[in-house]
């Protein structure tokens, strides 16, 4: 949806065909990072994700061990690199929700619902999308196509492009609750807590209904049937374990997630080009795949339109590749496997090290920006400008 409103932004004719109905709203992506909302801001839509969301300046790590604070980032050092020095917990749907209305503005822009892409083809001038349809099977043609479809995206297995990576074997447990986890523990809106058997994500989003909803992520146990895991016994037990409470939670939402970390094994093919989950998919330890996914919709909207406005020819467009792949596995791939490694971490003297090196980071100033630098994806952007 970003990728559609920056190149109806650009002048250009844009026509999304969505799947469903309407946007799920199944808990994922809520941390936009700086970067990111840089990027929104140049396409009008900032400061109502900013609105929509939590402004989150405070991240902090523990260890659930000892329960000690290991590590409080502020996001404020980055002043002066952005425009926004903090992360912003906005609920993926709703920043859709915003594009969707944004997108209304624009005459050439079109977007279908229940429209699903069930075939692909090119030539060397034209791309056309097959879909199914409430009017039947219909095609759309057009100059370019990217496949936005997610990680199990058609548009990359009709490219027959490789998703390579792997897995993780364990399912993890998402929940919502409305419990004010800041009031009663003073956590900030951000929290990972290391753990070797059981580590666990903690954050805070808005909520529909703008009351704050809290959103917890752990490990599954993985002996146990999915209704058993997601019964209301077994995860209050869970909640209890870690953050012993005299009430009980009241939970809202409850489902099983499988994490994974691949990387297609190239993000275009002539005219298809892939962006977001369809190229690429990681752990959400650091909030960083929908970010990523932004700026590669960022990306070809920027290429398309030097082509559309003569200032480059098509050979250009093979900079996508070169940019957004490697990107990719050094800033996203890379972060999320050692944020994941440091919060799971069983060797008791490798563990103490990980946790005591965040603390020295966060204790000298020059440390800690450049670890905010990278976890929100400025260097990545900055990076992303040396690569002709
Ligand atoms: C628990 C969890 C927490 C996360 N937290 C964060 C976070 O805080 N920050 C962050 O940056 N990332 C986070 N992520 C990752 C983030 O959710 C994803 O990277 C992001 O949502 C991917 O967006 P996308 O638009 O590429 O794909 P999707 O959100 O999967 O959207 C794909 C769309 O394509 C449609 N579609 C699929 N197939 C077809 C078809 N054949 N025809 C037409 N339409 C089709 C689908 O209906 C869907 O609307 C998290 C992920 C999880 C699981």
């Amino acid at each position: 949806m970003v990728t559609a409103l920056a190149l109806a932004q650009r002048g250009m004719h844009v026509t999304v065909l969505e799947a469903e109905a309407t946007y799920d709203e199944k808990p994922r992506a809520a941390t936009t990072h700086a970067s990111t909302l840089d990027m929104l801001d140049g396409l009008g839509i900032g400061e109502e994700v900013v609105r929509q969301g939590l402004i989150s300046r405070r991240f902090q790590h523990w260890d659930r061990v000892s329960g000690k604070l290991i590590a409080e980032f502020d996001f404020s050092v980055l002043g002066g690199e952005t425009n926004h020095p903090y992360a912003v917990q906005c609920e993926s749907h709703k920043t859709v929700n915003i594009c969707a209305q944004s997108l209304t503005a624009f005459p050439d822009a079109t977007l279908l619902h229940r429209h699903e892409v069930v075939g692909v083809g090119r030539d060397a001038d034209h791309v056309w999308a097959d879909c199914d349809t409430p009017h039947g099977k219909q095609r759309f043609t057009g100059d370019y196509l990217v496949g936005t479809d997610g990680a199990r995206s058609i548009v990359r297995r009709l490219c027959d492009i490789d998703f390579a990576g792997y897995t993780f074997a364990e399912r993890f447990v998402g929940l919502t609750t409305p419990f004010d986890f800041e009031a009663k523990f003073g956590y900030s809106n951000r929290n990972y807590f290391a753990d070797p058997e059981r580590f666990v994500l903690l954050f805070k989003v808005s909520g529909n209904d703008f009351k704050g909803l809290w959103r917890v992520i752990s490990k599954d146990g993985m002996d146990e049937p999915d209704d058993v895991v997601l019964s209301e016994a077994k995860l209050q037990e869970r909640l209890q374990y870690f953050w012993p409470n005299d009430t009980r939670y009241d939970i809202h939402y409850r489902g099983l997630y499988k994490f994974h970390q691949r990387v297609a094994a190239q993000f275009s093919k002539g005219r298809m080009f892939l962006a977001g989950d369809a190229a690429h998919v990681n752990n959400p330890m650091g909030g960083l795949g929908m970010n990523s996914g932004i700026h590669d919709g960022m990306e070809l909207a920027l290429l398309f339109d030097l082509i559309q406005s003569g200032k480059a020819d098509a050979a250009i467009l093979a900079r996508y590749d070169r940019r957004r792949r490697p990107l990719n596995v050094e800033y996203v791939q890379q972060v999320t496997v050692a944020n994941k490694h440091r919060l799971e971490e069983k060797d008791p003297v490798i563990r103490r090290e990980r946790l005591d090196e965040l603390g020295k980071i966060v204790a000298d100033p020059v440390q800690h920006k450049a670890f905010l630098m990278r976890a929100s994806l400025i260097d990545s952007v900055r990076k992303a400008g040396t690569i002709d």
